[in-house]
């Protein structure tokens, strides 16, 4: 027995069905049918929203960049660098024009290395442009086997601060690629007792810790249907951490936080919002948690720009310390999000100065890292100052 909403739902259906037919039909210029299916990476959806589009050409202060790849190791092996030989993939006389439109004072160039090559990049860069560039040394693994390798590292941070280093970067390459032999055993982890005097020696020449561990959770979960960056996964399988011997995300983070309590006379820039820009809340705790601990929101504005609300909040609490960086690297076509370029730096200005909707967060046809849009969360003066130069400028003891 047919009851008469049942009737009425099928006659719907019918009139629905015609209807779509009649647009097919009318539609026959049309390159892609509707019954075909369209690839994924074909898609690119143009929006038709009618919002306020804020061209920001320029800062409105001067900017002090604390995150950028100007220099890195001429050689590495499984993730890890193994050369104190830098490559430089630009010159200064590259960069300064765009840091002179884009009102950029100062960038830190975080990958310097150590011995000769961070002498050479501290003579390009720093020696060269006085104020206008700033490099970090980083820790040489390639004694950590030594008995003395502790003593040697935390000797070799004070001869990168006598060459000029104003503070040390750790990649993710600790706790995610070095191994007992280097590139090969069991993963070495963020809290190992070797770098203890290392963490101390920081302290004590006020060198700021810049230090990325772990990466977007998305990575440490399976690439597939679920995975919110799908494509950036597809498009750099090795950036996966699921499985293998990898240690989880959580694992990661609280090793790193065992490091920040167990020194609390040195800094932290606990990179990418600390490395946790898909949960403020976490973020929050540490920062409540540890005093010595600041954050960078470099390559995050698209996870802080799909929370404004949140974002905004979080700004105003934490607005002593939250540093400008944007993972800027020049040529660095590959990765949009990292693409150092006037364009770069605009997005990030329109995320941080305007209120303006759904605008992209990277210069790319494809959001690199997952399909959604941003919102500006506009920062009135004060806190936009403390988060374009004077958290930076305190923690680096310059002036600006
Ligand atoms: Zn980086």
């Amino acid at each position: 027995m047919t009851n008469r909403r049942d009737w009425l739902h099928v006659v719907g259906s019918s009139f629905f069905c015609a209807s779509a037919m009649e647009a097919r039909i009318g539609n026959a210029n049309a390159a892609t049918t509707p019954e075909a299916p369209l690839p994924l990476a074909e898609y690119e959806p143009r929006s038709m929203l009618h919002v306020r589009e804020t061209e920001v050409p320029r800062a409105r202060y001067a900017v002090i960049d604390v995150h950028t790849h100007l220099s890195w190791s001429a050689k590495s092996e499984n993730g890890v660098a193994l050369a104190a030989k830098r490559q430089f993939p630009s010159t200064p006389a590259e960069l300064l024009p765009v840091m002179d439109r884009k009102n950029l004072r100062a960038l830190v160039n975080l990958t310097g290395g150590y011995g000769d090559g961070l002498r050479e990049a501290i003579a390009t860069y720093d020696k060269a442009h006085p104020g206008r560039f700033y490099t970090f040394t980083e820790p040489s693994y390639s004694q950590l086997f030594e008995p003395n390798y502790p003593k040697l590292q935390a000797d070799a941070i004070g001869a990168a601060h006598a060459a000029g280093a104003p503070g040390l970067k750790i990649l993710k390459t600790l706790g995610l690629f070095l191994r007992e032999n280097i590139t090969s055993g069991k993963l070495v982890r963020v809290d190992d007792a070797r770098f203890d005097p290392m963490w101390d020696a920081c302290g004590q020449l006020n060198m700021p810790v810049a230090i990325h561990v772990s990466d977007p959770v998305a990575f440490f979960t399976p690439t597939d249907r679920f995975n919110e960056r799908y494509e950036e996964l597809h498009n750099h399988p090795d950036w996966s951490f699921f499985d293998h011997d990898f240690p989880s995300n959580a694992e990661l983070l609280d090793a790193r936080n065992r490091v920040i309590a167990r020194h609390p006379k040195t800094q932290f820039v606990v990179l990418h919002v600390g490395n946790f820009a898909e949960n403020l809340e976490n973020v929050s705790e540490a920062l409540d948690r540890f005093p010595n601990m600041t954050i960078d929101i470099a390559a995050r504005v698209g996870e802080l720009g799909r929370q404004p609300r949140t974002a905004r909040k979080f700004f105003d609490k934490y607005q002593d310390r939250i540093l400008f960086g944007t993972d800027a690297t020049p040529h660095g076509k590959e990765v949009p999000q990292q693409y150092f370029s006037d364009r770069l730096y605009e997005i990030y200005f329109r995320f941080l100065e305007t209120e303006d909707e759904y605008f992209d967060y990277a210069p790319a046809k494809i959001p690199p890292q997952g399909r959604w849009r941003i919102y500006g969360i506009g920062l009135p003066d004060q806190i936009l100052r403390k988060v374009y130069n004077e958290n930076a400028a305190r923690l680096l003891r310059i002036n600006i």
